[in-house]
């Protein structure tokens, strides 16, 4: 599993630094967002689904599929 940011698709609006309430996002020594505490990832995907510019993906390894995601499965 992974919480992946796309830098090309970022703005560092920082909504994911204020909205994951894990707080796992940090800034760097330029304010730029970046994934702090990657193992701490309860893969709520609040990240993910909140970003305006969808910039990130949560990346979840096979057979895990999230609860969010689960709303749309027509299985
Ligand atoms: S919410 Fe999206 S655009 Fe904003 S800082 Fe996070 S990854 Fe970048
Ligand atoms: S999936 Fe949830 S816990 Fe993990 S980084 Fe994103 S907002 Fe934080």
């Amino acid at each position: 599993m992974a919480v992946v940011i796309d830098y090309d698709k970022c703005t560092n609006c920082k909504l994911c630094y204020d909205r994951c309430p894990e707080g796992l996002f940090g800034l760097d020594e330029q304010g730029k967002v970046y994934v702090k505490y990657q193992h701490e990832c309860w893969l709520c995907g609040a990240c993910q689904m909140d970003c305006p510019f969808g910039a990130i993906q949560v990346r979840y390894e096979e057979n895990v599929k999230p609860i969010f995601l689960k709303r749309d499965d027509k299985e």
